[in-house]
């Protein structure tokens, strides 16, 4: 495998973009953010699914910087929701940051008991390079969901997730338990995986 060669992360959170880089760490390639990249359009995340949102982030942002990249597309489905809020996670309720979002979920779930809390988060990551996608893969952490927010690491929903085996939020974990649990971790632990394979 060329040691030159760069990969893109393709995602202006700055937390998810903390999280794809850790979990791409070691691997033979120069990792990007769109920090890099200023002038790189923001991508339209108007798909019906995570696969079409996560291949279309990375077949714009590789055309724009003509590298390889990897893109996520991810979110939390919550069962008694019908899957809400799903690929629209990052703006659910129209509401602009994670703890009114939090908040709004946890209202359509008041007096909920635990067994009809169930969610998971769903990640679909892509890798696209050299004008088409080369590998994709989803992966899912399934949880349920907190009566109260709780812990301070991450991001996101993460405050209000209790991972399945666990006692605690997805928020109480240090970034390194995450990682070995979380639908991203897994997910990129594949395209890790892909790399070993194809080297
Ligand atoms: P997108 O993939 O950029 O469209 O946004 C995904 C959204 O899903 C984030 O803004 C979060 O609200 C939520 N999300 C995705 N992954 C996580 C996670 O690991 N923890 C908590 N929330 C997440």
């Amino acid at each position: 495998m060329d040691s030159s060669r760069i990969l893109v992360v393709a995602t202006r959170n700055r937390k998810k973009g903390i999280e794809l880089s850790e979990l791409l760490e070691g691997l033979p390639f120069e990792v990007r953010t769109l920090d890099f990249y200023p002038d790189c359009p923001e991508v339209i995340e108007d798909g019906e699914t995570f696969e079409a949102n996560s291949e279309k982030k990375a077949r714009e942002v590789s055309s724009h910087t003509g590298e390889w990249v990897v893109a996520d597309d991810s979110g939390l489905e919550v069962d008694v929701l019908g899957g809400e809020p799903g690929v629209y996670s990052a703006r659910y309720g129209g509401l602009d940051d994670d703890h009114s979002r939090n908040q709004y979920l946890l209202d359509k779930l008041a007096g909920r008991p635990p067994e009809e809390r169930s969610a998971r988060f769903v990640c679909c990551a892509t890798l696209f390079g050299d004008g088409k996608v080369i590998y994709q893969v989803r992966a899912t952490c399934e949880g349920r969901i907190l009566h109260t927010p709780r812990g301070a690491f991450g991001f996101g929903y993460d405050p209000i997730f209790q991972p399945d085996g666990f006692d605690c939020s997805m928020a109480e974990l240090p970034p390194s338990e995450k990682h070995r649990i979380s639908h991203r971790g897994k997910a990129l632990r594949e395209i890790r995986n892909f790399f070993e394979r194809h080297k």
